[in-house]
């Protein structure tokens, strides 16, 4: 059995919000960071003047109202302090600390095939295993510094942006080099140039920059979006961008050039990137288009920079605006009329080497005391591959990527079971709002992770054909736009030798959640789902042990006993099970029935219990009794603390169907309103007592009676179908039960066929599920009974009847029974006893 259900690299953003949303779904998960501190490129990138360029009210987490209500953020656009702030105060508020292991470098991953599960390596030597394992490492974490020749000789002191000294930097009376004039350069420069002797601007290329116009946040405004966040965060969820901008919806070339112009303007006036480059819905498809913009731009910078020469040199030219990541800055372009600051252009004489007292380039020798990088990252796949992580076969990731990122939906690599990666190379990520996008990545992946446990499968793997045609898709679309035709980081131009492939999802994150929605309600379409895997670790060992004993006992099968026989049998083979545990009370009683008293036993395992569970013993409705099932049934009483009541319901032959179904209800009826005294009442069984207790439920719903808090079936019979699969996987003679024998059991209790067909004898064939009581499902893998119990479970999912399934995927029919036999039987009952308790307890 894993450590874990699930191991999550990485601590920012993506894996703050999935220790959240897993430990909350009942999962066990770890986090491993790197960094000292929680936050991820908030943590790593504390540059002067590191700040957010989505606006904050979108830059935040929407999944609890609580949070985004009460969290303010004190600017537009949040600083890299308090983004850094509000992400602790994240993890403060919902206790994730404990779930997260700082200071710890995940440096490798693998895939186990035989056990389906990943052994997750650490850099401090350790290792756990993990059902699944996530990636939130980040699409922009492996910083790069370029190999300039003579670095290592540099007499100062030299930084990347994105690894900045806690403690920060004091430039002043130095002469800084800057080499970068990104995102992050333009944002770094001014802040050096008002505190350096001199900045120099080494530019290999000219880039766009829309302004900010940043500011303290305005309480009014704040309140505005409070007041409707909620449906203002679904139509981020339904946005191109994961911001609900308005566009005019009109392609800018359709349009007259004044009114164009005017509407850039205000555009421009308003500030933000998203708003400006959506005005118009061909600027990213049309070069006419952009052209417009991007003149629109140049001639802000012409009337921003004083000196003709240097704002000649910082016009981009060479891309369409928008195709590299449109910067944003209030004070970028100023800055260049400051006295200390010189622009140098390493497009016409290139960077050579780097000295000990300054850098050369093609013409020129520059003395500086202090460099400065904001050269960027190896991006999407950067991060990833500097873990060791190899899937099926030990094929490494990096080797399945040589050509290109790539993972269907953006989520899952094909080849790497059980493995997701949060804002992957196929994702819209990059190009949305990332926490949006974060948070839509996170949920899904975390429903798959419940539907594969809920159905009993071990693993989840994309198939290699849905992925093909995903990422076919995502060139499709990024090569219908002006994107490709820059040297960005986007299509990793940035990095020698990195193959060039467009790996974001540019069909816009509304339509990408459509997508991903519409995979998994279609049984996650495009991905193996494997039981088998699951059953690779064959019966447990010590159930095992007692099928080896009933073997070696001998004695013809079930179906071919008189029901005396079998009778016999079960009680001889239930002497090997319990003692259960010690409760306070146990009185036996005589229910008083419809047809006569139904001899009962209840158990209370201390005063005051909080609720009462009506249980049916199994046994196929001919064999079973009270004093057989006397372990299981005391230790649930224990588990769940209340009081259970275990009913001798009447037997076939001798008492054909409805009679213990009639038997079932009457006692529920007696419990009810005899024994619970209003305290919350649940119906449970297993096997045919799983069977009695989904009819008695049924017949509860139908004739409107006792009003039921949970029903827990344990791998109940629910049709009278013996043809699905797991009839024909079990047919052999060797488990608990198998298809001949449940043929006997029908005969016997429902000797008519037809019948069978009754809702009342086959549950599963009731034309309504809706209405019913919360479902406790139990299973077990070795069984032929186990896919009607999934079959069950599917029914009342479609009902919107809450449903909790726990399957067991090494365990035998009859399991929950053999109490101090068999350790998952002690562990099934005192979960499904916690379950209770917490119902009863409301
Ligand atoms: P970047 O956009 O990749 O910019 C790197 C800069 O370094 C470019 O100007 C590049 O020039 C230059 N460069 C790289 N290697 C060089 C070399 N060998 N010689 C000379 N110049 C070289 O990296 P970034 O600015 O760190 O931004 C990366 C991304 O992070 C952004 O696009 C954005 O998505 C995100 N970011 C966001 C914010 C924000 O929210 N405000 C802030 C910072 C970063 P070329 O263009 O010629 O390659």
């Amino acid at each position: 059995m894993a450590d874990l259900d699930v191991a999550v690299a990485g601590a920012g953003f993506a894996g703050i919000y999935a220790v959240h949303a897993f430990r909350s779904a009942g999962l066990t998960v770890r986090a491993f960071e790197a960094g000292s501190g929680i936050g991820g490129t908030w943590f790593w990138n504390r540059y002067p003047g590191a700040r957010c360029d989505v606006e904050s009210k979108d830059y935040s987490y929407s999944f609890s109202p609580e949070l985004e209500q009460d969290w303010s953020w004190s600017e537009r656009y949040p600083a890299q302090p308090e983004v850094l702030r509000y992400l602790n105060h994240v993890a403060d508020r919902f206790g994730l600390w404990p779930d997260i292991q700082l200071n710890t470098r995940v440096t490798a991953a693998s895939w186990d095939t035989d056990q389906a599960e990943w052994t997750v390596t650490t850099d401090d030597g350790a290792s756990v295993t993990a059902r699944f394992f996530v990636s939130a490492v980040g699409c922009l974490s492996a910083y790069q510094v370029p190999s300039l020749p003579g670095l290592e000789t540099f007499a100062g002191p030299w930084y990347h942006t994105s690894r900045w000294p806690a403690g920060g930097v004091d430039f002043t009376r130095l002469r800084v080099g800057l080499i970068g004039t990104g995102s992050t350069g333009i944002q770094v420069a001014p802040e050096i140039a008002a505190v350096a002797e001199h900045l120099y601007v080494f530019q290999r290329t000219a880039n766009f920059a829309v302004p900010n116009r940043n500011g303290a946040t305005d309480p009014a405004w704040e309140a505005g979006f409070k007041a409707d966040y909620r449906s203002y965060r679904k139509q981020a969820q339904k946005s191109f961008l994961g911001v609900p901008i308005a566009g005019t919806g009109r392609p800018a070339l359709a349009e007259p050039p004044a009114e164009v112009q005017r509407t850039l303007t205000e555009r421009w006036q308003a500030g933000g990137g998203m708003p400006f480059l959506g005005a118009y819905t061909d600027v990213l498809v049309d070069r006419d288009a952009n052209d417009i913009v991007a003149e629109f731009m140049r001639d802000r910078i012409r009337e921003t920079v004083a000196d003709p020469a240097v704002a000649e040199l910082l016009l981009p030219r060479t891309y369409p605006v928008g195709a590299k990541r449109l910067c944003q800055s209030d004070d970028y372009f100023a800055m260049f009329n400051r006295p200390n600051v010189t622009l140098v252009d390493i497009r016409s004489a290139p960077l050579t080497s780097v000295l000990a007292r300054g850098l050369r380039t093609a013409d020129a020798f520059y003395e500086l005391d202090a460099l400065v990088f904001a050269t960027g990252f190896d991006a999407i796949s950067g991060a990833l591959n500097q873990i060791d992580v190899r899937g099926v076969g030990g094929v490494p990731l990096a080797e399945k990527w040589s050509a290109g990122p790539r993972a269907y939906l953006g989520v899952a690599p094909a080849g790497f079971p059980n493995m997701f990666i949060v804002t992957g190379p196929g994702s819209p990520s990059v190009f949305s709002n990332m926490v949006l996008s974060i948070e839509q990545h996170v949920e899904w992946i975390r429903d798959c992770v419940l539907y594969a446990g809920a159905h009993g499968y071990a693993a989840v793997q994309a198939k290699p054909s849905a992925e093909d045609a995903w990422m076919a898709h995502v060139t499709e679309v990024a090569y219908s736009t002006l994107f490709p035709l820059a040297d960005s980081w986007y299509v990793g131009a940035n990095i020698p030798g990195k193959p060039r492939v467009f790996t974001s999802y540019l069909g816009g994150v509304g339509p990408y959640r459509a997508r991903c929605d519409a995979v998994a309600a279609a049984g996650y379409e495009g991905f193996a789902l494997d039981r088998r895997l699951a059953m690779s670790s064959s019966v447990h060992p010590q159930a095992q042990l007692i099928l080896d004993g009933m073997a070696a006992a001998g004695g013809p099968p079930i179906w071919e006993m008189t029901p005396e026989q079998a009778r016999a049998m079960v009680t001889a083979n239930n002497e090997h099970i319990g003692p259960g545990p010690d409760v306070a009370s146990v009185r036996d009683v005589v229910i008083p029935g419809q047809a006569g008293g139904i001899p009962a036993r209840v158990y209370s395992p201390a005063p005051g219990a909080p609720g009462v569970v009506v249980y049916y013993h199994g046994g196929g409705w001919v064999v079973g009794s009270v004093d057989g099932w006397d372990a299981s049934v005391r230790a649930l009483a224990v588990a769940s603390g209340c009081d259970v009541v275990s009913v001798d319901y009447r037997l076939a032959p001798e008492h054909v169907f409805p009679a213990a179904a009639d038997d079932a209800y009457d006692a529920l009826e007696w419990a009810a309103g005899e024994l619970a005294d209003g305290r919350p009442v649940a119906v449970a069984g297993d096997s045919a007592g799983g069977n009695l207790a989904a009819v008695t439920a049924l017949r509860a719903r139908d004739l409107d009676g006792p009003a039921l808090a949970l029903q827990l079936l344990v791998y109940p019979v629910t049709d009278c179908d013996l043809d699905r699969t797991s009839y024909h996987e079990y047919d052999g003679a060797e488990f608990i039960v198998n298809r001949r024998d449940m043929a006997w059991y029908w005969d016997h209790y429902v000797p008519e066929p037809a019948a069978r067909m009754n809702p009342y004898a086959s549950p599963l064939r009731a034309p309504d599920m809706s209405g019913l009581p919360p479902l406790y499902l139990v299973t077990a893998e070795h069984d032929p009974l186990r896919d009607e119990g999934f079959a069950y479970a599917d029914r009342m999912r479609a009902a919107r009847v809450p449903v909790e399934h726990r399957h067991y995927g090494s365990q035998i029919h009859g399991f929950f029974s053999f109490v101090n036999l068999l350790d998952d039987a002690d562990k099934a009952i005192s979960e499904a006893g916690a379950t209770i308790r917490a119902v009863a307890k409301g």
